[in-house]
């Protein structure tokens, strides 16, 4: 199921010895303004461009690329994505944007044994994750792109700079690694993550009228049992202090 409904394209990641976060391209095609969410682990870039070819866009429509969060399984592609698209623009929440613009790559690894194992194992320099940014978000923001409407949320918790990205009139939620299918959701052990300010989080995004969500990770879900993010982060609220 590539196009989610109207708007919203899914092109799922393959997972490796690491996973690889899934891509959601968004917008109307015939906008030819369209953003892509998420790129993605080391070597998926080819991958994740050829599937954004064969849904039949056109890599010029493609003007953004918007991160959920900056975590090595979601932005280890990211350059790799940019050379067949170098005109994209790139979007990060402000409190990941500049340590990013200032090659701090905390974050991106998440903790330092990671690191060291991610920079041998895939033959990363350091420094590799050093990128300009030409939007930084910072919650809020109610964005018109591919003739359509998304709302900014800043989620902070699993990385400090999450954000989700909500469109009210299809009910449609990307929480990146938020919350997941199946009362699943993001880790709160990493660099700047907090248990209870992920549950804080969850507590909003469980406030909102949603239909299809569509994670970093794992199932998409199209017909959403009401209540399921408020239920799932009560279930998990007793762990997140
Ligand atoms: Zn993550
Ligand atoms: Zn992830």
């Amino acid at each position: 199921m590539p196009e989610i409904t109207e708007g919203v394209y899914f092109i799922p990641g393959q997972d490796d010895f690491i996973p690889d976060s899934h891509v959601y391209v968004i917008g109307s095609s015939a906008s030819h303004d369209l953003s892509i969410v998420d790129a993605g682990l080391m070597g998926k870039g080819g991958y994740k461009v050829g599937s954004i070819q064969k849904l039949g866009i056109k890599l010029e429509d493609v003007k953004r690329i918007i991160m959920t969060h900056t975590h090595l399984d979601h932005i280890g592609c990211l350059s790799e994505i940019r050379e067949k698209i170098p005109h994209a623009e790139l979007w990060v929440h402000a409190d990941e944007a500049e340590p990013l613009e200032n090659g701090d790559d905390r974050t991106v690894y998440g903790m330092d044994m990671f690191r060291s194992m991610c920079q041998s194992q895939y033959g990363l320099a350091p420094g590799a994750f050093t990128f300009n940014v030409d939007r930084k978000l910072q919650g809020g923001e109610a964005l018109e792109i591919g003739a359509m409407q998304w709302e900014v949320l800043h989620v902070p918790g699993h990385s400090a700079g999450s954000i989700a990205l909500y469109n009210r009139e299809k009910k449609v939620l990307i929480p990146g690694d938020v919350v997941y299918a199946d009362y699943a959701i993001g880790r709160f052990d990493l660099h700047r993550a907090d248990g209870a300010t992920l549950k804080d989080s969850l507590m909003r995004l469980g406030e909102l009228d949603v239909n299809i969500l569509l994670p970093g990770h794992n199932r998409v879900v199209k017909d959403l049992p009401e209540g399921y993010i408020l239920s799932t982060a009560r279930q998990w609220a007793p762990y997140l202090s």
